[in-house]
């Protein structure tokens, strides 16, 4: 039995499978994965773009502007892939209790995973949010705002920082996504890791809570990561190629 079959098996016995993403799973829908070496980070300094300078200097705000007015039509153009799409056909199987997520391009609601079941560990760029008075605005708003040459836009309530609503390095976890993605690892019999390197925390605490707490592990991402002795299965490979595999195999077993 190869590993697709033994995978779909794992999954067509589980009752609650928990899908966790990394950037993986989005750098073959043309995002860049921000922390891997030739990530777009390294034609900036990362240091200039921490959660503390950012708050202490407007030239490292005017920076972060000018870095996210180039990034939003990319992010805001992209398009889900095979990988996204086999999640979400999962979920329409009833097989997809939820997707726990680092990435903040929305690539997974895109592909019909509904809203309320994808926990955006790391925030989303789809809203900019106001750091003092807390209001929200959509992104292509603020983005006109950029392209008609503000460079650094504050609140229009309070004039407070904006701030895009992803977590930077440096700046705390969003608490309810974190309490949320905990639990519903405790509680999963099944957590697949599909495209993360498992290397930033607490994100890649998730997998060995759902361990420590009697569920299965497969990982599937092209590089090997510092979680593969704890997992059952692991599967170096594009999740692109290997999702779609996967979730062929449980609906030709279902039928
Ligand atoms: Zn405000």
């Amino acid at each position: 039995m190869n590993k697709i079959d033994t995978v779909s098996d794992t999954i067509l016995q589980s009752k609650r499978v928990v899908v966790f993403t990394g950037a993986g799973i989005s750098t073959e829908s043309g995002i860049p994965d921000f922390r891997s070496p030739g990530g777009i980070w390294d034609k900036s300094d990362p240091n200039e773009l921490t959660y503390q300078k950012f708050l202490a200097s407007e030239v490292s705000r005017e920076k972060y502007w000018e870095f996210s007015k180039l990034m939003w039509p990319k992010i805001r153009d992209a398009k889900p892939n095979l990988g996204h799409y086999a999640i979400a056909e999962l979920y329409r199987l009833g097989k997809l209790n939820c997707v726990i997520t680092q990435n903040v391009d929305g690539l997974h609601q895109k592909s019909g995973v509904p809203e309320e079941e994808v926990i955006e560990l790391h925030g989303t760029v789809k809203w900019i949010i106001c750091l003092e008075c807390g209001a929200r605005y959509p992104r292509r708003q603020i983005h006109s705002r950029l392209e008609s040459g503000e460079k650094v836009p504050r609140c229009g309530i309070c004039g407070g920082i904006l701030k895009s609503a992803t977590i930077s390095f440096g700046q705390p976890m969003p608490e309810r996504e974190t309490r949320q993605a905990e639990t519903r690892s405790a509680v999963c019999d099944l957590f697949l890791v599909a495209g993360s390197s498992l290397v930033v925390y607490p994100a890649a605490r998730m997998p060995l809570i759902a361990k420590d707490n009697g569920a299965k592990l497969i990982i599937i991402n092209l590089m090997p990561t510092p979680h593969d002795h704890y997992a059952d299965i692991v599967i170096y490979e594009k999740t692109g190629k290997t999702l779609p595999q996967i979730v062929e195999q449980v609906k030709a077993k279902l039928n």
